[in-house]
């Protein structure tokens, strides 16, 4: 999976997950509506713990945003368009 897919549902995961949990919280007044917003942000966090890797030296890139690896100092995109 490339790097920049990764980061797109990663980010996207986090957004429906709080939109959700804002409104479970402010518009149903749901708590299971609330659990399941934040399940959704757990399961982006979890996600991004295991794909955003280094795609040469898979170390996890923290919150790396750089064009390079910190560890192995490679380009992290240079296989992809
Ligand atoms: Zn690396």
């Amino acid at each position: 999976m490339k790097l920049r897919t990764v980061k797109g549902l990663y980010l996207v995961g986090l957004g429906v997950g709080l939109i959700i949990t804002i409104i479970g919280g402010t518009v149903f007044h749901n708590e299971t509506v609330i659990w399941i917003g934040g399940g959704i942000m757990l399961a982006g966090i979890v996600f991004h713990l295991i794909f955003y890797r280094c795609p040469h030296c898979r170390t996890y890139l923290f919150r790396n945003n750089g064009e390079f690896c910190q560890h192995c100092g490679k380009a992290l995109f240079d296989d992809e368009e």
